[in-house]
């Protein structure tokens, strides 16, 4: 796999020090602007991994641009390192004001910008680990359950309606685990959560393990058959896996609750709800099976 070297954007309205940088920096992919609109701009298209921000400049200067940068979920995570020629206490603590991880003074050494910029590379690597960590379920790594509620809200928040949640529980759980083992019980839950994912991914979905044995996906952007239709595929995929244990052939169902916003619901927690009462639905009315309300 080819690995990209992270893509720095270099703003400063004097180019002869963009010419600085870029050959201090000459070992990363440095993108120079001229202007804080021209560096909002290609923040916008590129995947930037750090910024090197100018603070006087004409119209949109460097506080500005890191204001509006910090205050923007889409950018906030971007370090912003300052350059600057005004060493005074009052525009350095602004510059941290204004959301700024570090500055180097100018004139520029490159030891110092090298490491600055190396330092809050990898500080920023270290934080996506820890975020991704937070984020998943360990056993299957698919999303945990804060992680559901940190997607799925805004998505609730945004789309008037036409969005489906649904409910999904191994049948008989506690069953595999007593007559099989641990172990075999962790490897239906992977084999289930593998599957599931197999089958939604082409669609638009925040598939989650809420729990032991239950799991959550938030669809949207579909109409009820369709839903359904996939919702049918996951049950089926299920039901016709088979998990081999010392010469056993395991077999396993699900049961699935499934409901959709409409222009009642107001929190995302009556979908959660309504799902998990057509969840007991299926539970009670024979398993392996799709309850929609
Ligand atoms: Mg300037």
């Amino acid at each position: 796999m080819l690995i990209k070297s992270p893509t720095i954007l270099a703003v400063d309205d004097k180019k002869e020090n963009l010419d600085i940088i870029l050959d201090i920096l000459s070992d990363y992919d440095v993108i120079p602007v001229t202007s804080g609109q021209k560096a909002l701009q290609v923040i916008d298209e590129e995947d930037i991994a750090l910024v090197l921000l100018d603070i006087v400049m004409p119209e949109l200067d460097g506080f500005q641009v890191c204001q509006i940068l910090k205050n923007n979920t889409k950018t906030k995570h971007i370090p912003i390192v300052f350059t600057t020629a005004k060493t005074d206490e009052e525009s350095i603590s602004k510059a941290y004001e204004a959301g700024a991880d570090d500055y180097v003074s100018k004139p520029l050494k490159k030891a110092e910008v090298i490491a600055r910029v190396k330092t809050q590379l990898k500080l920023k690597q270290t934080i996506e680990n820890l975020e991704f960590l937070a984020s998943r379920d360990s056993m299957t790594g698919i999303y945990n359950r804060r992680k559901f509620f940190e997607l799925a809200i805004p998505v609730f928040k945004e789309t008037p309606t036409d969005i489906f949640m649904a409910m999904i529980d191994i049948d008989y759980f506690k069953k595999v685990n007593d007559t099989y083992g641990h172990d075999v019980g962790d490897m239906v839950i992977k084999l289930a959560t593998q599957t599931i994912s197999q089958v939604i991914r082409q669609h638009d979905a925040i598939f989650a393990r809420i729990g032991g044995e239950e799991f959550v996906l938030l669809l949207k952007d579909m109409d009820k058959k369709a839903i359904l239709e996939i919702l049918e595929n996951i049950r089926l995929s299920i039901e016709n896996l088979v998990v081999e244990h010392n010469d056993t052939k395991i077999k396993f169902t699900i049961s699935i609750g499934a409901t959709s916003k409409t222009q009642d619901s107001k929190t995302i927690d009556e979908l959660l709800k309504n799902s998990d009462l057509a969840l007991y639905e299926s539970k009670t009315s024979g398993r392996n099976k799709i309850t929609f309300r």
